[in-house]
């Protein structure tokens, strides 16, 4: 593939593969591809490290995608997960193995950027996309300072507002002008909010709780992450927050004193959004294209993770671009095909989850009460030993199908470990 022309005209440079965004989606992308050998060229906005909204809990199951010496980037390491509901004694579980790694995502994205870079990408950082077109089969993209590059593959992982399908919904693709429209609608993203907090004392457990309670319709976290911080959000799956800020200073204030210490806000507050897959119809529009990541709608419904599934799409996309150099058509319809048969249907048990345990938050916890082993749905599902399709199987047949008062006799949980 590397044996194109470099320079197609006196501008525009002709590449193997642009990427446009370079968080854990496109740095990974960028990675990979550098060490197949293509000539490929990335780039970002922002300068790294840059923040970035979010929890910076990568699952057990996701280090598998990070490159060699992610270990050295400072991060805590969670083994169990901690339940809470109202006022009632939380329930805790512990795997006794990792499940989670807490990252500051400018330590993370930074790492991945600097790892990408190495393989001999072109990095283009602080940079904007001042156009970009697709015509005749190709990709034309121009950004600051003035500069063009012409390709067949287009990697977009420019995020949850993606420019790239901005600009290319005036292409002649119906299907991009109807995801255009669907944007529109106020169920296609769920917003979040998270902040880091500082205690004056060490945090008494590293491991990942979750709150029931704190958010109608959703979930409230706390991640401990290095020197006593820890980070809290918020986000709610059954319908949007309205007002997500809020909800977290009322999740703050529910933190004890400790020692006399209250935690104080370290970082932030940060409001983004965390994209709805069910409304995400944008995949094999276009030959050629990729959506990856936060832009191709990958964060499962039930714990908003996303940065698994960023770089997993990454190495998908990849892969299927390897695979059909000659063919843009086929790659973007086989990776797209990928996407809806396995990772949106793998999000659908992860909704079904969803909107039983935050519909009845009450009922979950006591039954986890009862059986704390239930608490492994988190912990099997971030170590990749279970899917959502699995649990939401054994949790329906058991939850939904028998009256609730039925539900602890006849539940095995230790038939779901
Ligand atoms: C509050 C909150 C908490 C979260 N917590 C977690 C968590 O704990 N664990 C987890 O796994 N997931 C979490 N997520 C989801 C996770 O943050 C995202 O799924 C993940 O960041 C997606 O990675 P990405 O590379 O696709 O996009 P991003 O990380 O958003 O990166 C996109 C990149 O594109 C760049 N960009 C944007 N527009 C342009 C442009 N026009 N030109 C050039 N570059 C551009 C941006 O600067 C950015 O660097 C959380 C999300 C939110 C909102």
């Amino acid at each position: 593939m590397s044996s194109v022309p470099r320079v197609c005209n006196q501008e525009t440079e002709r590449v193997d593969a642009i990427i446009v965004g370079l968080g854990p989606a496109g740095a990974t992308a960028l990675r990979l591809l550098g060490e197949a050998g293509l000539r490929v060229v990335g780039l970002d906005r922002a300068n790294f490290p840059r923040t970035k909204a979010c929890g910076g809990g990568l699952s057990s199951r996701a280090t598998s995608f990070l490159p060699k010496g992610w270990d050295r980037i400072p991060h805590t390491v969670s083994t169990g997960v901690h339940l809470v509901y109202d006022i009632q004694p939380p329930v805790l579980f512990d795997m006794g193995i990792p499940i989670a790694y807490q990252f500051d995502r400018r330590d993370l994205d930074a790492f991945l950027v600097e790892s990408a870079k190495s393989t001999g990408g072109e990095i283009l950082l602080g940079t904007n996309v001042r156009l970009l077109e697709w015509k005749e089969g190709k990709f034309r993209l121009t950004c600051d300072p003035q500069r063009s590059y012409e390709s067949r593959f287009l990697i977009a992982a420019d995020g949850v507002t993606s420019s790239v399908l901005r600009f290319l919904v005036n292409t002649e693709s119906d299907g991009l002008k109807e995801i255009a429209r669907e944007r529109k609608r106020p169920l296609w993203m769920y917003p979040a909010s998270e902040m880091e907090i500082q205690s004056q004392t060490p945090p008494r457990t590293s491991d990942v709780l979750i709150d029931l309670s704190a958010v109608p319709g959703g979930y409230a976290w706390s991640f401990a992450k290095r020197d006593g911080k820890k980070n809290i959000g918020v986000v709610g799956f059954l319908k949007p927050l309205k007002r997500p800020l809020e909800t977290l200073r009322s999740f703050l204030d529910t933190f004890p004193e400790k020692d006399g210490n209250r935690y104080e806000p370290a970082f932030g507050p940060a409001t983004w959004l965390i994209p709805n897959y069910s409304r995400f119809k944008g995949h094999g529009k276009i030959p050629g294209l990729f959506l990856i990541g936060d832009a191709g709608a990958m964060v499962d419904p039930f714990l908003g993770e996303g940065i698994y599934y960023a770089m997993l799409s990454a190495s998908r996309a990849v892969s299927e671009i390897l695979q059909h150099t000659q063919s843009p058509e086929e790659a973007s319809q086989s990776y797209s095909r990928w996407v809806y048969r396995s990772i949106f249907r793998e999000f659908s048990y992860a909704q079904k989850l969803a909107s039983v345990i935050y519909r009845f938050p009450g009922v979950y916890f006591r039954l986890v009460q009862k059986y704390p082993q239930v608490l492994s749905i988190y912990a099997s599902v971030m170590t990749g030993k279970r899917d959502y399709r699995s649990f939401s199987r054994v949790i329906g047949k058991n939850l939904l199908k028998l009256p609730f008062r039925g539900v602890f006799k006849k539940l095995r949980p230790d038939k779901l470990i």
